[in-house]
């Protein structure tokens, strides 16, 4: 017997952790530095992880209670019903109940080349069809209506992140506007904004009020530093909110990524503080950087290093750990996450040096 044919279907490759990287080199994983995952350099919200110790001895109960408190706190941050919150397992959970909403079989949908792997890994799960459409290094990689646009052909979903992974290059406001404008009524424009708080750019989620095209997703993974909980969600227009009832698995985000999510919410300290550092260590990247870096609105900036395997390794080998980009279709960059402020000075030291 055999599962369905899954041949176009790829696997995700996830940045090794820093003890696979430690004991393979040799090198002590305290020593180590990991700038690869977009991670939270100061850690999870200390009320988060207050949170999750205290209510470790209810894991015994299904999350009911603290599912509606979440989502009731989300539509509170955001000024919308709860209705229109579709809490999940992670910004890719949220996804994957995108998907499962949205698409017929065959279903045809458009994602960003460079991009996020999992939004085509997401549409197939659901027996879509992927079309891409390119991010030119030659433009830096600007992200316009037009350049989204040039390759569509109506496709269900159209997938746009921004501030972009792994460019850090966003997508305007009004850009935005003109992609749901100049797409057809039956495409909606999913908005992904896992790392928007480090970001002037205001959040897309005030024209949900206005609009049924458009829906937006955010994640606990990044600013709040919970990207081992795994909690994310989308926020969808009034319109068609009610379909989240109708896919989502019966609890879908645990008791205890519940409580951290709304501990982390109430946390602006440790907001604050991380959004700081991370602007810090993105013109800290910069300035210093003996590379040609691309401007960011993420929490990473990604810089042209000539042969990114090469550098990724060479730089490991000195206890940093960067993401090659190559699996991204960019054999000549790298992308560094923001440390702490030693973390991200001891980086573009070691960078400096090896490229
Ligand atoms: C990290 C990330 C997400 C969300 O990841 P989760 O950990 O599943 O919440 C979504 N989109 C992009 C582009 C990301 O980089």
């Amino acid at each position: 017997m055999q599962p369905r044919d899954l041949s176009t279907h790829s696997v995700y490759r996830a940045g090794r952790g820093i003890e696979e990287v430690a004991r393979e080199i040799g090198l002590n994983p305290d020593e180590m530095i990991k700038l690869s995952s977009n991670e939270n350099p100061l850690g999870p919200s200390p009320a988060a992880t207050e949170a999750i110790r205290e209510h470790a001895g209810h894991s015994h109960t299904y999350p009911k209670a603290a599912h509606t408190d979440l989502t009731a706190a989300i539509a509170r941050e955001w000024d919308v019903t709860p209705e229109q919150v579709w809490l999940a397992n992670g910004g890719d959970g949220a996804l994957d109940y995108l998907a499962r909403a949205f698409l017929e079989p065959g279903d045809r949908v458009l994602v960003p080349d460079p991009g996020f792997a999992y939004y085509p890994m997401s549409a197939r799960y659901h027996h879509g069809t992927v079309g891409t459409y390119q991010l030119q290094k030659a433009d830096d990689f600007e992200q316009t209506a037009t350049n989204v646009l040039d390759s569509y052909d109506g496709e269900r979903i159209v997938y746009v992140t921004s501030p972009h992974n792994p460019t850090g290059r966003e997508l305007p406001r009004e850009e935005l506007l003109a992609l749901a404008d100049r797409t057809d009524d039956s495409t909606l424009v999913l908005i992904d904004e896992a790392y928007a708080e480090f970001s002037e750019t205001e959040s897309a989620v005030g024209l949900l009020g206005e609009r049924e095209d458009i829906a937006v997703l955010r994640t606990f993974s990044k600013v709040y530093g919970l990207a081992g909980v795994r909690l994310g969600y989308l926020l969808a227009p009034p319109a068609w909110a009610d379909a989240y009832e109708r896919v989502t698995t019966p609890f879908a985000a645990s008791e205890l990524a519940c409580r951290a999510g709304l501990a982390a919410l109430e946390d602006e300290t440790h907001l604050e503080n991380t959004v700081e550092l991370v602007r810090w260590a993105r013109e800290y990247m910069h300035d210093r950087l003996q590379a040609p870096a691309w401007p960011s609105g993420g929490n990473f900036v990604l810089t042209e290093v000539g042969d990114a395997e090469a550098v990724a390794h060479a730089s490991r080998q000195r206890g940093v750990i960067v993401r090659d980009c190559t699996s991204f279709g960019l054999p000549g960059c790298v992308r560094i996450s923001c440390g702490t402020r030693e973390e991200t000075k001891r980086a573009v030291d070691v960078l400096n040096e090896v490229v």
